[in-house]
């Protein structure tokens, strides 16, 4: 894993705005019916919906600069003004870079990323960000109509935190999922946030029955319905082999070496806890 991989993920995981990298530069990728996806900067993948006068954000990038330059590449594309923002979830790489934008545009989030947030902006670091809370909550799926593009915020329940929003854009049939996918490593599950593997499972499968060609996601290129349905399949297949290993009396550390699962050493405890501790977690857990 690269050094800017490895920060953007201990970021997302903390959700806290930590040293970062020198930056890389960010590449806007036109996709269709007037949607762009925003790549690179600091902070998570991004995008952006032209409409007829206006812009609709979607997550914020991690830094104000980042921010600015992606208004600054998104002037070069149009006039129209940036007047929305919608928060895919409440994690750092994905907000903090809010205060680069205008201050009162209406900011559109699940009200548990509210929650999430307004506790993270309490840290005196974090005081430029105050005003960026958001200001429009819903706590179910709401389809709007924002500038005459078509949307449709869903609200599939707690996987990743408990406040993730899938963006449905049915008429480009494209979905940004936030981090509701992963590429390349296991899902990343935020307990502390309320977030769950189980609930992650029953997202994508929601997804799935989305009528999209396109998923654009936090930290990988566009995927397709069928890559979407790979994840899914890996995560429910590790769901059914830890209950089976639970049933047998296993210990997690004797089903994380029956998986295949390294006890990294080295690593800080807590840090990122494995996909499998977090099943085993979710399995044994006292309801
Ligand atoms: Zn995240």
């Amino acid at each position: 894993m690269n050094m800017l991989k490895f920060l953007v993920l201990t970021a997302c995981a903390c959700g806290l705005a930590l040293a970062q990298p020198q930056a890389a530069s960010l590449s806007v990728v036109p996709l269709k019916g007037g949607v762009y996806m925003v790549k690179g900067g600091s902070g998570a993948n991004t995008a952006f919906v032209v409409g007829k006068k206006e812009v609709i954000l979607i997550d914020a990038k991690m830094s104000e600069e980042s921010a600015k330059a992606e208004l600054a590449e998104i002037q070069k594309l149009t006039q129209n003004p940036v007047k929305y923002i919608i928060l895919t979830h409440s994690d750092g790489d994905h907000v903090n870079g809010l205060s680069g934008f205008p201050k009162g545009l209406p900011i559109i989030a699940h009200a548990n990323t509210k929650k999430d947030m307004e506790d993270a902006f309490k840290d005196p670091k974090m005081s430029a960000l105050a005003p960026y809370l958001p200001n429009q909550t819903m706590t179910a799926s709401q389809p709007m109509t924002l500038d005459s593009v078509r949307l449709e915020l869903l609200y599939f329940g707690p996987a990743h935190t408990s406040g993730d929003l899938v963006v449905y854009l049915p008429d480009q049939k494209i979905a940004f999922v936030g981090d509701l996918v992963f590429v390349g490593r296991d899902p990343l599950i935020h307990r502390q946030k309320g977030g769950t593997s189980i609930g992650l499972a029953q997202n994508l499968q929601k997804m799935l029955a989305l009528d999209a060609d396109t998923f654009l996601c936090g930290h990988a290129d566009p995927l397709t319905k069928a890559d979407v349905r790979g994840l899914m399949t890996s995560i429910e297949e590790k769901h059914a082999k830890v209950k089976g290993l639970v049933a047998q009396g296993k210990s997690v550390e004797e089903i994380k070496s029956a998986m295949g699962v390294a006890s990294a050493p080295g690593q800080a405890a807590g840090r990122f806890p494995s996909l499998i501790d977090i099943i085993y977690q979710e399995v044994t857990e006292k309801k």
